[in-house]
């Protein structure tokens, strides 16, 4: 380990004190995925090195740095990340508890794993949500059928369940609309579970008020070791069977509630003393009301956009934050539409992006690729994204619709 500057009189993030890592120093990544390699390629434009732990053999970020090839759980390859690098960061919030208690006693984890502990669990996340003064759509913990039917009667249909660990892009939940869907919807989120089970068989679940939103909203904010705070510009996201299609930035909703949905991002982050990224999910109303439904303490897809439409990335940013470096500008350079290319987009965008493209030159549009080198192609897997630059979001927008790639 290199020896780390430790800066006296600062606050303590996740429970250890915040060291400044110069560039020079070897950040280690949990995770060898796309956003651990779009992290490395960017902190190492500032001078830090890399290492990464991965179970696959051609992760995508070990195609660019050095990796330890191992199962996230195993703990001697845990000790050895923890050896080689000088501060520890993860690219997914599931990481494994007693890897992460161990990461924590033998190396530099800035993040902690308070964070880790609170955003992979639905019910201790909206509580953290809450206490930092944040509106999340209102909601119940359910336990049982028994519970469930008290819940929907309390909260009013319709309501969204949700099994409160595990589920992620639309898995694991069901809408109930009608009362006599709650017990297929039990069945459906607990499987296995005998309707009027008792409590100790079935998954902690969680009822939400359905909110009829006019849009989906993401920001992004980052907070450094030493408290600095800021968040870029909220994305509007449009998903297609619950996998992220789009980002629209500037978001088509008012200035005042971009303003106060990045205002509440700050107040999450510096609520849950978080150190790092935190991406912050949010509901807009058709009156302007704001929910944050969900939040991942990491880069996060909906943030693409800023490698090349904003001063700073979100992956430099993240690596500033862990460093204890000052936060770079997050101002908006250009409006930009992000599209994520799936498996089944995949030659088709990569045609489309590395030929010349008279549609994109008539309408001012500059399509900036990134394919994350993943060995196999399947559908629905995200391969890569194009950050769509242009003078006007609507212009992105007819690029994706005119250039018929998306529509399946
Ligand atoms: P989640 O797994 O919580 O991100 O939910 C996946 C998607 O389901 C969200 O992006 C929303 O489109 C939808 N959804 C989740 N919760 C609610 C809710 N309480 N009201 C309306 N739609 C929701």
């Amino acid at each position: 380990m290199r020896p780390e500057e430790l800066e006296a009189g600062q606050a303590e993030a996740g429970g250890q004190a915040p060291r400044t890592l110069l560039p020079g120093a070897t950040i280690g990544v949990l995770g060898g995925g796309q956003l651990g390699r779009m992290m490395a390629l960017s902190g190492s434009a500032m001078g830090y090195r890399f290492v990464a732990l991965d179970p696959a053999k051609d992760a995508p970020c070990g195609q660019v740095t050095p990796q330890i090839t191992a199962a996230y759980n195993d703990r001697d390859a845990a000790r050895e990340l923890a050896q080689r690098a000088d501060v520890i960061t993860y690219e997914f919030e599931n990481v494994d508890a007693g890897v992460a208690a161990l990461l924590t006693e033998e190396s530099y984890v800035p993040q902690g794993s308070a964070l880790l502990y609170t955003t992979q669990h639905r019910l201790r996340e909206k509580a953290a949500i809450e206490a930092a003064g944040v509106p999340v759509a209102p909601y119940r913990k359910v336990g049982s059928l028994a519970e469930l039917e008290a819940a929907a009667a309390g909260l009013g249909l319709p309501c969204v369940l949700k099994t409160a660990t595990g589920g992620y892009d639309g898995k694991g939940q069901a809408v109930i609309r009608q009362p006599e869907e709650l017990e297929a919807a039990f069945r459906q989120v607990a499987p296995g579970t005998a309707a009027g089970a008792e409590s100790v068989n079935v998954p902690e679940l969680v009822l939400e008020k359905f909110i009829a939103f006019k849009c989906e909203i993401s920001v992004i904010a980052a907070r450094s070791a030493s408290g600095e705070v800021k968040s870029f510009p909220p994305a509007e996201n449009i998903h297609v069977d619950n996998i992220l299609h789009l980002s629209i930035v500037p978001a088509r909703v008012p200035e005042e509630i971009q303003r106060r949905a990045c205002e509440l991002a700050e107040q999450i982050v510096s609520g849950m003393d978080a150190v790092g990224l935190l991406a912050v999910e949010m509901f807009v109303t058709e009156d302007g009301e704001l929910f944050v439904n969900e939040l991942a303490p990491r880069p996060h897809n909906s943030g693409h956009y800023t490698m090349d439409a904003c001063v700073t990335s979100q992956f430099e940013q993240h690596v500033r934050a862990i460093c204890n470096l000052p936060l770079g500008d997050t101002t908006l350079l250009t409006p930009v539409v992000m599209v994520n290319v799936l498996g089944q987009h995949l030659e088709g965008a990569i045609q489309a992006a590395c030929s010349t493209d008279e549609e994109a030159n008539k309408l001012g549009v500059s399509p900036k690729l990134h394919i994350y080198g993943k060995t196999e192609s399947k559908t629905g897997r995200k391969m890569g994204h194009i950050n769509l630059l242009c003078k006007d979001t609507g212009d992105g927008l007819a690029w994706v619709e005119q250039t018929n790639l998306w529509r399946n």
